[in-house]
This record gives C-alpha cells, structure tokens and sequence, in this order.
C-alpha cells in the first residue's frame, strides 16, 4: 500500500507565494495532497486549482464569491465563507500554508497552530502582529511553525547549531535585504519616486503589498519583528545587512565568531519546498547556484536616515505589546492608499509613524485587544489619507 501523503492546505492559493508553492506540489505530487485552497479575487483561478488538484474544499471571501465560484466547482466540493471559513480549512489538514495577504492571514494562523498543525507561514503580518497569542497557541502539541519568508527560512536553518533557548550561543541574526529598488537614494530622491519606480523590484517578483514594503524598507522592518517573534530573540540581536545580490538569505552569528548563511538564487520555491519537507530536503533544487560562473557578493549598511521605516520598527518592538499591531495595521493602509494614488510614496512611511506615535501601553493579551488594537490604528491611519 502506498504511504499516506500529509494533507495540505494552502491559503491564498492565487497570489504570489500561493502559485509557487502549486509549482512545489506539481513537482511532488507523490509526496503531498492537497485538499484545501482558499483566495480573496480571480475566482475563476481557484476553480482552475481546484480541478487540477482534485481538491475538496474551496475558501471565499464573501457569500457573493460563492455564489460566483459554486458554479465552477465540481458538486463534490465544499465552498467555505470568510474568515471562519478560513480558520476551518487550517483544521482540516497537516501542514498548513499561509499565503494570505496582511492582518487577512490571523485566523489562519491561529486555528492551525490551535489544531497542532504545521504551519508553513509566508504571512508574517498576523505573527508580528499576535505574537503573544501565537506564542500561546504555538506550544499546542504538534503544532510547529516554518518560515517561508526567504530570511527567516535560512536562520531557522542555521540556527540548527543553537540548541538552546533563547539562543545564548547567537551573538547577532543578520537580516539581508536587497535593498529595494530606491537603495542608494538621497532623502531628496525619493521625494520623486512613482509608483511605477516602486513596484520594480530589483531582485525578486511578489504581489503589490510586499513589493512597496520592500520599496520604503517596511518589509525588512517587518521582518527583524517577525525574527524576534519567530526565534524568541530580542530585536537588538538582530541586525539588518544590504545585500543587493539577494543570494545570502540571512546569516547566524554565533559567540565563538562563526557565521552560518544560507545560500542560493532569488527563488521562494526553495524555502516553500523546505517548509512542506522539513526535516526531509525535497530533491528538487530550487534556485541552484552555478559555482562555474564567478559571481561577487556585496554587503553594506543601510541608510536608516533615508529610509525611516527601520528604526520604527525597532522602535514598535521597545514599545511592546499592541505597538508592532499598529505598525502593520496603519503600514497597511498607507501601502492601500499609495497604491490607490491617494498618498506619495514619501508620505508612506511619515503616515505610519504619526499613527504610531498615538500608541498608549496596551497589552495584547487577548483576541478582542488584538482587534481593538488593529482597528484604532487604521482607524487614525484611514484619518490620515487626503479623500
Ligand atoms: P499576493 O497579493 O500575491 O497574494 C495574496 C493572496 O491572499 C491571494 O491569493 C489573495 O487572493 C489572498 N487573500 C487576500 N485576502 C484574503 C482573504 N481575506 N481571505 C482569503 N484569501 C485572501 O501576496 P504575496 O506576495 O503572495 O504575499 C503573501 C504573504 O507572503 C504576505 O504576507 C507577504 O508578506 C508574504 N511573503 C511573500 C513573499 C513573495 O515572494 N511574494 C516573500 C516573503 C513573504
Ligand atoms: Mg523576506
């Protein structure tokens, strides 16, 4: 008899990250099944996946896009409505993979690592902005939590030499950044930007949202929280690096001196492949380098003056409990409304630190807080943005 395959659900199946991790489970069909889809637009695409993948359960947005997907679906599968729907199709399966967009993603994070799941998770803004609740829910038994974000997917494997917690062997995390496509701008500069300009990522190809944060920085603000929230370390320990080459993912520096990276081609498949075959590598190669070719890797400090969304981000982390919240809720709106031409991109980041300096001390303690907290900050963020 055939093993058994970990069933899997992927959540935000249409965009960016969800498409490439189709091209994973297309290459391992042998290996995984996947059961479960779910996503926000182009309806007509989830249909195309479900039929493709033979898959039994289908998660919409809203009962108008069931009513429009229902149609399309063979009459054995099972649609599921809105956030509920969400948190239940991250019930059904063994690994979980969260591609949803922003603060969207929290119940799917939530109810799988509830459930005991794997949770491969791309979403970082519903761990930075729960990661007291996460932290709770992620000591369920069987409940692990992978990262897929390319940075944090190479220290989780480098920190396979620290065994302890809290990692007192690390000295410092280094983040690598490219850089975006403003690197090497003055403040001047980038008063200029469009939106064109930004959405041109150097190095890697990713859906609106992430490819603006990568423009203002925001993204690698994000992501020194999403380290300190994923590896239990304090954000002083952990260093953002510009590496315009994006083929350093993130390194590891422990007491004694030694640096641990990870290394390959700009390719998310690589750490979506990783988070589904963990501990097993998948044989496939993602992003293999040609050590035939000679190639040069640089490294540099960023220019936190210019790009002012690095020091809020450490500053939402010293601030503590709903302040990393805010900061993703209002970068959220802001990212919305430049990209609805309602704001410049130099207003971006201004936008979520006049937010954020309205924060008063409030713990995230419970799921009402959390959505008290998130709702506040878009709120004054919504406030902000010129109609
Ligand atoms: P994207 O915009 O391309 O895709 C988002 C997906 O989420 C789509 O399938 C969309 O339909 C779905 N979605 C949105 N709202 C939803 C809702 N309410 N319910 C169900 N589905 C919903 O975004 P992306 O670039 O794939 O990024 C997804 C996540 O992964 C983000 O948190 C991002 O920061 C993170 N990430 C992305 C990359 C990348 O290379 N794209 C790299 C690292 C991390
Ligand atoms: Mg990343």
């Amino acid at each position: 008899m055939a093993p058994t395959r970990p069933r899997v659900a992927l959540l935000g199946a249409t965009g960016s990250i969800g498409t490439q991790t189709l091209d994973v489970l297309r290459e391992e069909r042998e290996r995984f099944d996947l059961i479960a889809i779910a996503g926000g637009q182009r309806l007509a695409e989830l249909a195309v996946i479900a039929k493709e993948f033979n898959v039994r359960d289908v998660g919409v947005v809203s009962a108008r896009d069931r009513d429009e997907v229902r149609p399309l679906l063979g009459p054995d599968v099972n649609v599921v409505v809105g956030a509920e729907g969400l948190a239940e199709l991250a019930t059904r399966a063994d690994i979980v993979v969260n591609a949803v967009v922003g603060f969207a993603g929290l119940p799917v994070t939530l109810s799988a690592l509830s459930a005991g799941k794997r949770l491969a998770l791309a979403n970082k803004e519903s761990l930075i902005a729960a990661a007291p609740l996460v932290n709770k829910v992620r000591l369920t038994p069987g409940a692990s939590i992978l990262p897929i974000d390319s940075e944090h997917c190479a220290i989780h494997q480098c920190l396979a030499s620290s065994t302890q917690n809290g990692h007192p062997d690390v000295r410092m995390i280094h983040l690598t950044a490219s850089g975006g496509p403003f690197r090497g701008m003055s403040k001047e500069q980038l008063g200029h930007v469009t939106k064109h300009d930004a959405l041109q990522h150097p190095t890697w190809t990713m859906g609106p949202k992430i490819t603006v944060d990568s423009s203002t920085l925001m993204n690698k603000g994000l992501e020194v929280l999403e380290a300190s929230a994923l590896f239990g370390i304090e954000v002083e320990r952990v260093n953002v690096v510009v590496h315009p080459q994006s083929i350093v993912h993130s390194m590891v520096e422990y007491v004694d001196g030694a640096v641990l990276a990870q290394l390959s081609l700009p390719d998310m498949r690589l750490p979506i492949a990783y988070c589904l075959g963990a501990p097993v590598r998948l044989s496939h190669a993602w992003g293999q380098i040609d050590f035939g070719q000679s190639f040069s890797l640089a490294f540099e400090a960023p220019d936190r003056e210019a790009f002012g969304a690095l020091d809020l981000a450490y500053e939402a982390s010293r601030l503590g409990g709903g302040a990393p919240a805010w900061l993703s809720a209002a970068n959220e709106i802001a990212v919305e409304a430049f990209l609805n031409d309602q704001i410049e991109w130099s207003r971006i980041v201004p936008l979520v630190a006049d937010v954020l300096e309205q924060y008063e001390a409030d713990p995230i303690d419970t799921l009402e807080a959390l959505f008290e907290n998130d709702a506040t900050a878009r709120r004054l963020a919504h406030g902000m943005v010129p109609r």
